[in-house]
């Protein structure tokens, strides 16, 4: 099985495929020095492009490298990049650094080894079909046990094995706790749920992405006179739910369809965030 349509702009110029960038010296295959972020094409828009590209150097300071590329010219490579597509196939949009060589005792990268490349591949938009979750055995790291603060590769296998667990009892997705044993996020997406009218959603106190999607989604809600309150949640707040959805890049906003053994029907508050957050995207 292959990858689907790819473009890479590596080095100055722009390469189909998966060309081979990594060798056994590579200081990020060996020692996890990667960053990286993900933002969508889709419908011909591509929303919250620039913070996206402004997250990723925020990520690669974050990790000891150095970001190469201003912000702004990430954003401008990828909306060259998104004409190299079909019109209208939906992308992912993906730029990551990562060092190429350790410094001192080759334990910490060498920020001046700091390689970029703007990755874009063609990847569906999943329907909103709506999803399963359940409980984690798995915790959040701290920030003094991670670097938190960066969306770098080094952190995934803990959030792949929370998937993967719950995968394995028949679930789509995990509800992963903090190390105080509250509710942080899913392995993949942040959550809201609804409760009486109001939508909650946990407060970000570092241990988990405080999402570009999950921000925009608070905002447009706001807006339109939603009550949307940030704080901590526990896993029982969410059985006793109105309604539960996620946030993220990949998939924007779907709704949590059963979490354990009760099942839910997508409700007002998803519906209103994910027509709120098409209208913003294609405004
Ligand atoms: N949490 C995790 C662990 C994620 O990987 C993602 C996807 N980037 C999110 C939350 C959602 O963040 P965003 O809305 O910025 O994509």
């Amino acid at each position: 099985a292959g990858f689907s349509r790819t473009w890479n702009w590596i080095d100055g110029q722009w390469i189909e495929g998966n060309p081979a960038v990594i060798g056994p010296r590579t200081h990020a295959a060996w020692l996890g020095s990667s960053v990286f972020d993900g933002a969508r094409a889709f419908e011909g828009v591509a929303p919250d492009l620039d913070r996206h590209c402004e997250r990723v150097n925020r990520s690669a300071v974050a990790l000891g490298l150095k970001p190469t590329m201003p912000a702004d010219a990430i954003e401008a490579l990828a909306r060259d990049g998104i004409r190299l597509f079909d019109d209208d196939t939906a992308l992912y949009i993906r730029p990551m650094y990562w060092a190429e060589q350790g410094g001192y005792m080759s334990v910490p990268a060498d920020p001046d080894s700091t390689r970029f490349c703007l990755c874009i591949y063609e990847t569906p938009m999943p329907e909103p079909t709506g999803f399963s979750v359940t409980l984690s055995p798995f915790r959040r790291p701290t920030r003094e046990t991670m670097p938190l603060d960066a969306k770098a590769g080094c952190l995934y296998p803990n959030n792949a094995r929370a998937a993967l667990e719950a995968r394995a009892r028949g679930f789509d997705n995990a509800v992963v706790c903090d190390m105080l044993g509250n509710v942080a996020e899913l392995a993949t997406a942040n959550f809201f749920y609804a409760k009486d009218g109001v939508v909650f959603t946990p407060a970000p106190n570092g241990t988990f992405l405080n999402g570009i999607t999950r921000q925009r989604t608070i905002e447009l809600l706001r807006q339109a006179g939603t009550e949307v309150v940030e704080t901590t949640v526990r896993y029982d707040d969410l059985k006793k739910a109105d309604e539960l959805f996620s946030t993220g890049n990949y998939s924007k906003v779907v709704p949590i369809t059963r979490i354990e053994d009760r099942d839910l029907q997508p409700g007002p508050f998803y519906a209103k965030a994910r027509r709120l957050y098409w209208e913003f995207a294609h405004a």
